[in-house]
């Protein structure tokens, strides 16, 4: 996929709204970000840049600390800030940008 046009859909922005089923904490986190972070998680070294071939082995190690802490970030997100449980309910929320940024530039 490289479209880069952006469309309707694109400027909407997506946010999971969880509630956790044991202690009721309530937290938020973007449907993007956590797409960014797996898209990161999944990616080859050598798809994401040519600098972190096995001919640049300290490159790679470096891709390696970024890929881990793309794994952490996502794990941080799917579990209770707060007990750590990662029984909780999910809800989506969709912000429609495209319509604020309409009314904005009138
Ligand atoms: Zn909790």
């Amino acid at each position: 996929m490289t479209n880069t046009k952006l469309t309707e859909k694109d400027l909407k922005v997506i946010e999971f709204k969880r509630i956790c089923n044991e202690c009721g904490q309530v937290w938020h986190s973007l449907k993007n970000r956590e797409d960014a972070l797996k898209k990161e998680e999944n990616d080859s070294a050598c798809q994401t840049s040519l600098m972190a071939c096995s001919c640049r082995p300290e490159a790679t190690a470096q891709y390696n600390r970024n890929k881990m802490a793309a794994q952490t970030d996502l794990n941080s997100m799917k579990k209770c800030p707060k007990c750590g449980s990662t029984n909780f309910k999910e809800t989506e929320i969709t912000f429609d940008s495209y319509e604020k940024r309409k009314q904005s530039s009138n």
